[in-house]
């Protein structure tokens, strides 16, 4: 595809396809969505209609029903974009049959990558990822959760806290501490020893659950990939996904500009409207020109990531943190621009409001990843 063909910062035409799907998806959730996003636990329809769009056929490679060679960065974001601007709810479904299941596609045995990446695809199986525990957040290495080779079974015990999909998913990846080492080891959720609850919910709620695992058995060939070479398998994972927390982002942030300018414009005030007085129509111009400035870089580090993820991952972090605080910012902004109407709860802007604040958390902090972004520039320079 030539860039003549394209224009040079146009997406090529499968992602607009993709675009197009997705943001059919989204509009499709508008009779649901209100429901599903203030819901702990996965929501039957949003499930059912994501299932039947094929869009979680991204979540894996090719080889078990994919739609792209390998997991595809550029996709994965663009397709959040649109689904984040309707349901929180839709995008985490949508977005964790990939990170949950991406370590397994990478390097998981045969037998195991044959028997839950195809449903995986067809989102038949739910995936979680276990990494946090109660008392360890952005200092993973500090876990204490262990696994134990014992014959040809692996033994796991430990307690992972705030696991998105918990409670409902099919299986986890869970990271685990192997000797020196830190390894990535599946377990299915029905296995012996394996049990969840849910003692917290954040201000927009989320299907979150902790997992506990007491001596739970699992086959040997259920580790992925090498023991002790774990960390490196979340590393991946991050690099793949990080940037389309970005793409959420920009999602969110157009949605309640698009809220914020529709009642500007409608809402008389001092005998005109809002959309003509004081600084409201800077806000919304600032607004608009911060998420366009996001999406550059956003699609940018995106179609970077799909080349090659951990070379680039320092665009991911620089789209995820720039357009995360971008999100932040221009919500609060339109938040303000409505008054009253916005923070009326019960509200479209309301949600996004709460939805857009934990991105800045997870997936990397921000000022975790400045740390290493800044680590990286001082020792290797630009
Ligand atoms: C909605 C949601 C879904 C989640 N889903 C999952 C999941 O599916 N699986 C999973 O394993 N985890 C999940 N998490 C947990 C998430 O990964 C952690 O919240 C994240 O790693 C941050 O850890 P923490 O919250 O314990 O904060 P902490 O690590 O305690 O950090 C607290 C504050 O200190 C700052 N800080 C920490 N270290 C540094 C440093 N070195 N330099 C500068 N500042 C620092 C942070 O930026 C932050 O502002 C989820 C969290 C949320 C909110």
């Amino acid at each position: 595809m030539t860039t003549s063909e394209t224009g040079l910062f146009e997406l090529p035409q499968t992602y607009r396809d993709l675009q197009a799907q997705a943001r059919e998806l989204a509009v499709s959730m508008r009779d649901i969505a209100a429901r599903a996003d203030e819901s702990s636990s996965t929501d039957p329809d949003v499930r059912k209609r994501l299932a039947a769009s094929g869009l979680t056929e991204l979540a894996v490679p090719a080889q078990w029903g994919g739609r792209f060679e390998k997991v595809d960065s550029l996709a994965v974001t663009i397709v959040r974009e649109q689904l984040a601007a309707e349901s929180a709810h839709l995008d985490s479904m949508f977005v964790m049959q990939g990170i949950g299941s991406y370590g397994l596609a990478v390097a998981g045995s045969d037998a195991v990558r044959d028997r839950w990446l195809p449903k995986v695809a067809t989102l038949d199986a739910m995936a979680a990822l276990g990494l946090t525990e109660p008392h360890v957040g952005s200092d993973l290495k500090a876990l204490t959760t262990t696994v134990v080779a014992d014959g040809d079974e692996l033994v796991l015990n430990g307690h992972k806290s705030f696991i998105t999909n918990g409670g409902d998913a099919d299986f986890y990846s869970i990271l685990a501490k192997e000797g020196d080492g830190y390894s990535l080891v599946l377990v299915p959720a029905d296995t012996p020893g394996v049990s969840t609850h849910r003692p917290h919910q954040i201000i927009a709620p989320h299907v979150l659950s902790d997992v506990v695992l007491e001596n739970v058995r699992v086959p040997a060939d259920h580790r992925i990939g090498e023991a002790g070479k774990g960390f490196g398998l979340v590393l991946a994972t991050l690099a793949t996904f990080r940037v389309s927390v970005a793409g959420a982002s920009v999602g969110m942030a157009e949605a309640a500009l698009r809220l914020a300018l529709e009642h500007a414009n409608n809402r008389q005030q001092f005998g005109t409207s809002l959309s003509r007085l004081g600084s409201v129509p800077e806000h919304l111009a600032s607004c608009w020109t911060d998420i366009e400035a996001a999406r550059s870089l956003t699609y940018r580090a995106a179609a970077a990531s799909a080349r090659d993820p951990r070379a680039n991952l320092h665009l991911s972090s620089m789209a995820k943190v720039s357009a995360t605080e971008m999100c932040g910012r221009v919500v609060d902004r339109c938040v303000q621009i409505m008054g009253r109407f916005g923070i009326t709860r019960d509200t479209a802007i309301e949600r996004l409001y709460r939805e857009s604040r934990p991105m800045r958390i997870y997936e990397g902090s921000t000022e975790v990843i400045f740390d290493s972004l800044a680590k990286q520039l001082i020792k290797n320079g630009i």
